[in-house]
């Protein structure tokens, strides 16, 4: 028995020594970087042309035919109005209708160009919901040091901070020396199909291969990460796949003052039960893992200790970081039942009984995986199940964090806003830079804004803002970017 017990202290102590060693190795992944003056750019005149941006409705809805073509119209004049130089330099290509392609041609051929990528329409107002807003959703005002409308955060800020940055460039008497691309499509809120896949299809068959495309995704974190003070820059290098999975139960209809033991309804619902409590399978992989990579030399030695030896804590840690809906989305694909449809009439058994189920993929898993997944957590031969075809995307590659334009995009945000720290992130929602990967590996996902928690619930919300400061350090992001990848 002493021997047992001397054996395990042994081990104990072995694998705590291995634990801590481990640990105190681990060093930042952060560049080194000599911090940039900051760019001279008037703050009130920034702010004020990202405002009057917010007042065209450039509304995307579910049914198309509520597309309204004036708004956009109004919005491009808005454009050509606000960015002359831009206007003046860059060639324009109107694609699909709406969608907008400039062209800044860089005067080296044999460099890869670059290309920027945001979206011109925003998600409607929740109907009720418009006097909930501090300030009207459409109005572009600018009040307690903040920019206030729909499109603030998602994705006009983007946008137009591009165009500033661009017209910035060649009002300092800036000429590229890489070509660049600035593509903005206009339906990416009911995905991007008209806008960004266009454009893209339009760039494959010019036999396009650019350097890097740089999308929104992730943003600039501020309180977001406990145990990290600094702001955390969250760079997409991946976005998760998207499903809808159908599911039908069958049963005898007839009069309910005679029912069979088992209906339509209840199968279907026992289904849905079961599905809830098979769920794909917890993983640190992929992206998230390099996150924690990144993250944990950044954190306070306990932290810190459990990120870095993941070989053996890693338990511990999926179970803490995914004991939120937002860390859970990160480590596994998720299952969310949205529609239940069944029944006409209260005294009426139902023949049929259909869900929709759907599922946000993680790199790793695949549509088809998810699908064999709930064929068999469903385990009912009566209920049928089926993808809905036009939901499916698969989950994005995953940009190297090696690969030089991660590289150059981490240098820019440190060199802009000193001290931050970068690390790769997942985006557990879709964004129009997947119809974009088959022309480059290097998709990265990042807006300079910030976001703190209180943001979340804003954007595709009530009162979406940004802060003039934020807003104006993005726009440095893009321009330090340009200066750093294209000049
Ligand atoms: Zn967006």
């Amino acid at each position: 028995m002493k021997r047992v017990l001397l054996v395990l202290v042994v081990v104990l102590v072995g694998l705590a020594a291995a634990v801590v060693t481990r640990t105190l190795g681990v060093h930042s992944r952060q560049a080194t970087v000599t911090p940039v003056a900051p760019e001279p750019l008037d703050s009130t005149v920034l702010a004020q042309r990202l405002a009057g941006a917010l007042k065209f409705k450039t509304v995307s809805y579910q049914d198309s035919t509520q597309f309204e073509a004036r708004e956009f119209e109004g919005f491009q004049r808005y454009l050509r109005e606000s960015f002359p130089k831009v206007h003046a330099t860059l060639k324009l290509e109107k694609v699909n209708g709406y969608g907008l392609l400039y062209q800044w041609v860089g005067s080296d051929t044999g460099l890869a160009p670059a290309v920027l990528l945001a979206h011109q329409d925003v998600v409607p107002i929740e109907p009720g919901t418009e006097g909930k807003w501090t300030e009207p959703p459409f109005g572009g005002a600018i009040t307690a040091g903040y920019i206030w409308g729909r499109g603030a955060l998602d994705d006009k800020g983007s946008l137009v901070a591009i165009l500033e940055a661009v017209e910035h460039l060649i009002s300092t008497g800036a000429k590229p020396r890489r070509t660049v691309y600035l593509a903005f499509g206009y339906d990416e809120e009911v995905g991007g199909r008209r806008g960004a896949a266009r454009i893209a299809d339009l760039l494959v068959s010019r036999h396009l291969h650019p350097e890097f495309v740089l999308d929104e995704g992730g943003a600039l974190a501020t309180g977001l990460i406990p145990g990290v003070a600094a702001p955390v820059a969250l760079v997409g290098i991946a976005e998760k796949g998207y499903v809808t999975v159908e599911l039908t139960a069958q049963a005898e209809g007839g009069h309910s003052s005679m029912p069979p033991n088992e209906t339509a309804v209840g199968m279907l619902a026992a289904g849905i039960t079961r599905l809830e409590h098979h769920q794909m399978p917890r993983a640190i992989r992929g992206p998230t893992a390099d996150m924690f990579d990144f993250l944990g030399p950044e954190m306070p030695f306990g932290p810190r200790l459990v990120m870095s030896n993941r070989w053996l804590l890693g338990g511990i840690l999926a179970a803490g970081f995914g004991a939120t809906p937002q860390g859970n989305a990160m480590l596994r694909t998720t299952t969310a039942p949205t529609v239940l449809q069944a029944g006409v009439k209260e005294n009426v058994l139902p023949s049929t009984a259909r869900a929709l189920v759907n599922f946000r993929i993680l790199p790793g898993d695949s549509a088809g995986s998810v699908l064999e997944h709930v064929q068999r957590a469903v385990d009912d031969p009566r209920i049928t199940v089926r993808a809905l075809q036009e939901t499916v995307s698969d989950p994005s590659g995953v940009t190297s964090v090696d690969a030089e334009p991660f590289q150059l995009l981490a240098r820019t945000i440190r060199q802009v806003i000193p001290g931050a720290v970068v690390t790769p992130w997942l985006v557990v929602g879709a964004t129009d830079s997947r119809h974009y990967s088959v022309l480059t590996p290097n998709v990265l996902r990042f807006v300079g804004a910030p976001i703190g928690a209180d943001d979340l619930r804003r954007v595709h919300g009530t009162d979406e803002r940004v802060s003039v400061q934020g807003y104006v350090n993005s726009v440095r992001i893009y321009i330090q970017l340009l200066k750093n990848a294209a000049l």
